[in-house]
């Protein structure tokens, strides 16, 4: 059974196959730290977190690199407007590496309670500026780059692909650009490497000039040529990045090595909130804090937002947020019910009872995954394999396996509460007292030991196979 990826460069699936087999090189483009992620960035970067997670299933070995923009991610995400990270320290009156530092932290923090699993490299724009020069220089050597006044820009018009991920056309570019295209331009589409600004508090000298700052495109280029090598597997980002950041990214990455850049490109459907696109005038770009203020578990967002599939519409509202945690318990009871029936607790009494039902889920879980992530299904396996659990009884050797495969399935998806051992122990233990209180006809005491653990959540069931107790 293969993996097939949506590619969003030829806009097929296509079957995976890194460059060198059983390593994957990923590029994932990460956070502009001027404030904290939004859930809508959380989306693409949960989905970047699955991916790395399913290959890992499959036995590759990842190396996983996220880039840190802290420099020249200007607001049009073109050539135009203000860099975001000046902006936000313009208007709190504080330094932008101060501000930079402290959004990267929180990011950290966040990825983390979202049980994002952290890359194994998370490079800094500002750290790779004579990195960014060097690959400039060689595209003006080779003549692909343009320098005017300070600046240098790509020109569009030498590389041949331009347009290709984007699905734009150079005539279409150039008859939509605005009026007032930058006149140092040679085509409106041309995209500036290097820029020139005075004023700009985080500047470079260079041969280029005294106050030079980064372009954004370039700096994904320099950081996953560095760190990743000049051809990678999978580069991926939220759809709002492939133009014109990935297609820039392609075009100049390309033209400085002679070499593909990137085999698979994967980008993540934007998230929306209350059936439209956040926005700050209507106070719903919402954050983990927001989540949490709720009295939701971060998993909780985890799971709202990576249950449906990476490229299909995904809608976020409170409601969907309340009835995840739900959703969840009932996964938590499953594992819950597994543990307890691998321990013979409750168990059928051939132990290899049920084996088909696990092999089903399994199966589909599998396959689903491998189809391109859909994710919706390979939960829905889930969620069968508990109805299996809860209209009959399985083995000890069936419980046990599904046990395991619950525990690999959510080595994938990070929702779930699989291996609870201290709580089932508190629990058990406190149902031993209250047996032995029966036994010694201490009626108060049995009768207190269950309203304790009612009123914790856990409800008792006197069955055949001695006392059960499952979460209320
Ligand atoms: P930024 O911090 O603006 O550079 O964005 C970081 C990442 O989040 C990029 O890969 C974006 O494509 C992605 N992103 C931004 N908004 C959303 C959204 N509403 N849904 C999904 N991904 C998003
Ligand atoms: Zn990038």
């Amino acid at each position: 059974m293969s993996f097939v990826v949506y590619n969003s460069y030829s806009k097929k699936k296509e079957t995976f196959e890194p460059i060198e087999p059983g390593k994957v090189r990923m590029y994932n483009c990460g956070p502009t730290v001027y404030n904290r992620a939004h859930i809508g960035n959380f989306r693409s970067y949960l989905f970047a977190d699955v991916l790395r997670r399913w290959l890992e299933y499959l036995g590759h070995e990842v190396r996983q690199v996220m880039n840190i923009t802290d420099v020249g991610h200007l607001q049009d995400d073109a050539d135009d407007g203000l860099d975001k990270i000046e902006e936000q320290a313009r208007r709190e009156k504080r330094d932008p590496w101060e501000i930079s530092r402290e959004f990267t932290e929180l990011f950290f923090r966040d990825a983390e309670e979202l049980s994002i699993l952290p890359a194994h490299e998370y490079p800094r724009a500002t750290d790779h500026v004579p990195e960014m020069l060097a690959i400039i220089e060689d595209l003006v050597q080779k003549g692909f780059a343009y320098e005017v006044d300070g600046e240098v820009y790509f020109d569009v018009t030498r590389f041949e692909g331009y347009g290709r991920l984007s699905g734009n056309r150079l005539e279409d570019l150039e008859a939509g650009a605005r009026v007032e295209v930058r006149e140092e331009k040679r085509h409106p589409a041309d995209f500036a490497l290097w820029k020139s600004d005075p004023h700009h508090m985080m500047k470079w000298e260079s041969r280029f000039g005294p106050h030079g700052f980064p372009g954004w495109h370039i700096e994904c280029s320099a950081m996953a040529l560095k760190h990743l090598g000049e051809e990678i597997d999978i580069h991926t980002g939220g759809e709002d990045n492939v133009f014109p950041h990935h297609e820039s990214e392609i075009a100049q990455s390309e033209s400085h090595t002679g070499r593909r850049f990137a085999r698979y490109w994967m980008h993540a459907r934007f998230l929306q909130v209350d059936g439209g696109k956040m926005s700050k005038s209507l106070g719903n770009t919402y954050v983990l804090d927001d989540v949490k203020a709720r009295g939701a578990e971060p998993r909780a967002l985890r799971f709202a937002l990576i249950r449906g599939h990476y490229r299909q519409p995904l809608n976020f509202t409170w409601e969907i947020l309340d009835e995840s945690a739900k959703a969840l318990e009932g996964l938590d009871d499953l594992a819950r019910r597994l543990r307890l029936a691998a321990q013979g607790r409750n168990a059928a009494d051939d132990p290899s009872g049920g084996a088909d039902a696990l092999a089903e889920a399994r199966a589909k879980f599998e396959t689903a995954m491998n189809d391109d992530l859909n994710t919706a299904m390979a939960f829905s396996a889930l969620f069968e394999l508990r109805s299996a659990v809860l209209e009959s009884r399985l083995g000890a050797e069936t419980a046990a396996a599904a046990l395991d495969f619950v525990r690999a399935a959510n080595g994938v998806l990070a929702v779930i509460r699989v291996d609870e051992e201290e709580l089932d122990a508190d629990v058990e233990r406190r149902i031993a007292a209250r047996e032995e209180a029966r036994a010694g006809k201490n009626w108060a005491e049995a009768d207190r030991l269950r309203d304790e653990l009612l009123a914790e959540g856990i409800v008792l069931e006197d069955s055949a196979s001695g006392v059960i107790w499952r979460r209320k």
